[in-house]
């Protein structure tokens, strides 16, 4: 049985005050909720979602890291800190860190594997953009990213990681995957990730992410190789977000 997984990216969004209600919103309307939930905040709001979230059941992630160790490394965020601060997960390989800071699979691998060796749990995405997907080319593209990662750290690397299917073409537009393209795409990424290891594949969590609403959350998570969602827009609006984490069960 693999227990469901909602986690919230509140990208570069958020103030103090916001954070404070948002997550103030969540925690008192959480009873009842079956999924593991994770929020990943930007960096500077992580001390302040520890405190709120220690004595609740919700977990919280870094959105990156650095693959370095703590050092000169201006503006990056080493893995060790993130775990310093509770941090039980951390976002590796998000589509705007790979097109907007050009992060390739490789450096993502590293990014994984440095996340494993502190003891965090990456959460890492994959997806195809839309030209890729006219092409014919999304299992190439995402066997192409996943590989990156087992080349890395093994195959037994994912069986302490969350994947997250996030075409790029759904991610904060509005057009979500249907439930039988996600499907589909799960299926396919399970059974690749079987050929090596079969026990590992199967018991892997594997996140559909862009555009998941409360509307059409609980189709997409009905699928059977739907493990939960990667909610991006839609983690900014407590209702909204609670509502998705129930539906996930
Ligand atoms: C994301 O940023 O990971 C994401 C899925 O965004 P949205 O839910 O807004 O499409």
């Amino acid at each position: 049985m693999r227990v469901p997984i909602v986690a919230g990216n509140w990208k570069m969004n958020g103030s103090r005050a916001v954070a404070a209600d948002l997550l103030d919103e969540m925690v008192e309307n959480m009873e009842g909720v079956e999924a593991e939930v994770v929020i990943c905040p930007p960096f500077i709001l992580i001390p302040q979602v520890a405190q709120r979230l220690a004595v609740t059941r919700i977990k919280w992630g870094g959105q990156d890291l650095s693959a370095q160790d703590p050092g000169a490394y201006t503006g990056d965020v080493a893995a060790d800190m993130l775990k310093d601060h509770g941090c039980d997960y951390c976002i590796v390989g998000h589509s705007e860190r790979r097109t907007l800071y050009g992060e390739t699979n490789q450096m993502i691998a590293q990014k994984f594997a440095k996340a494993q060796a502190c003891g965090l749990i990456p959460i890492l995405c994959i997806g195809e953009t839309l030209a890729q997907r006219e092409r014919g080319e999304t299992e190439q593209v995402l066997s192409q990213q996943l590989d990156a990662v087992i080349t890395q750290v093994g195959i037994e690397g994912f069986a302490d990681a969350v994947v997250a299917y996030e075409p790029v073409w759904a991610i904060g537009t509005g057009k979500t995957a249907s439930p039988e393209l996600a499907q589909e795409v799960h299926h396919f990424v399970r059974k690749k990730l079987a050929t090596k290891d079969n026990s590992v594949a199967h018991k892997l969590r594997i996140q559909y992410g862009g555009s998941v609403k409360a509307g059409n959350a609980e189709d997409l998570f009905g699928k059977p190789d739907v493990d939960g969602g990667l909610i991006g827009g839609a983690s900014l609006q407590a209702a909204e977000f609670v509502a998705i984490c129930r539906a996930a069960r």
